[in-house]
């Protein structure tokens, strides 16, 4: 990992880095990623658990998808070493903000302060008519009983408060992204593969900005070539790394 001290030394010359991840991130807390052989997609047709259109027509098999797969796997799941390494980043004063595409809540629970969820958050559902939110827990509880869950409060039809296929993603959270990437002098992308649009363009804004882009990834993406630094290795190898050199260089 030769590049890892380059990139440090780019790290501590930075005044605003933000961070951009993706599925690779959570993969060593046990969240399969969407695609690639163990992907999530290989085991469960997209167009029937993640589209829009599929879930307004035949909700149930939403619902059934969560209790089965979802819910179990977010009650399970806990931050790893690299969701940890950014917090520490952020504590040593570099990290302004996370932009995930990751809808699993880690990046809070590890205790990122400013995080901005691309694709909405999977431990909040709510209700189409009222508004109403709930937990996790609470439609876990109402599914033991009906299945597609109705509001408790007006009866009115429940979702997750995530962007499914075929929905556009939200203007404003968006554009806060924007420009977060527009104004970071470092951008750090982790376990992403970069495919997935529009959120795949905020690297590109950032270097188009003028910012230092440096990819951790486990393989490479279409983005490598305009990167300053690739390193492909697992997140939770080399952000841990990377956060002690921080430290090492910070305080000799
Ligand atoms: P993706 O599945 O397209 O790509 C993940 C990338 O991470 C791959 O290139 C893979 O090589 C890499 N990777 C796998 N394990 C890694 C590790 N330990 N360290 C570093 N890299 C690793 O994921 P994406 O780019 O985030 O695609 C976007 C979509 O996937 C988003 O819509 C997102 O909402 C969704 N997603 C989210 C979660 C989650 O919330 N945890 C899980 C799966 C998918």
């Amino acid at each position: 990992m030769d590049d890892l001290e380059s990139v440090v030394s780019a790290i501590m010359k930075s005044r605003h880095l933000v961070a951009f991840t993706g599925a690779g991130i959570s993969a060593e807390s046990g969240i399969p990623t969407y695609r690639g052989k163990d992907g999530l997609w290989n085991k469960y047709d997209p167009n029937l658990y993640a589209n829009i259109n599929y879930f307004n027509q035949e909700p149930s098999y939403y619902w059934n998808f969560f209790r089965e797969v979802r819910y179990p796997l977010i009650k399970k799941v806990q931050p790893n070493q690299a969701h940890f390494a950014l917090t520490e980043i952020e504590k040593e004063g570099n990290l302004k903000t996370v932009i995930t595409q990751n809808i699993d809540g880690l990046h809070q629970e590890a205790g990122s302060s400013s995080v901005i969820e691309l694709h909405g958050t999977t431990r909040v559902i709510y209700c189409l008519n009222c508004s109403q939110e709930y937990s996790l827990d609470e439609v876990f509880y109402i599914l033991e009983k009906e299945i597609p869950p109705a509001c408790p409060e007006c009866k009115g039809r429940l979702r997750p408060a995530v962007v499914f296929f075929g929905e556009p993603l939200d203007p404003q959270i968006l554009n806060s992204a924007f420009k977060e990437a527009e104004t970071c002098d470092f951008l750090l992308a982790v376990g992403s593969s970069l495919v997935v649009h529009p959120a795949a363009d905020i690297p590109r804004i950032a270097k188009q900005g003028g910012a230092t882009l440096a990819i951790i990834n486990k393989e490479g993406t279409p983005l490598d070539y305009m990167a300053d630094y690739v390193i492909n290795e697992k997140a939770g190898k080399v952000l841990p790394r990377m956060v002690q050199s921080l430290k090492e260089n910070s305080s000799g």
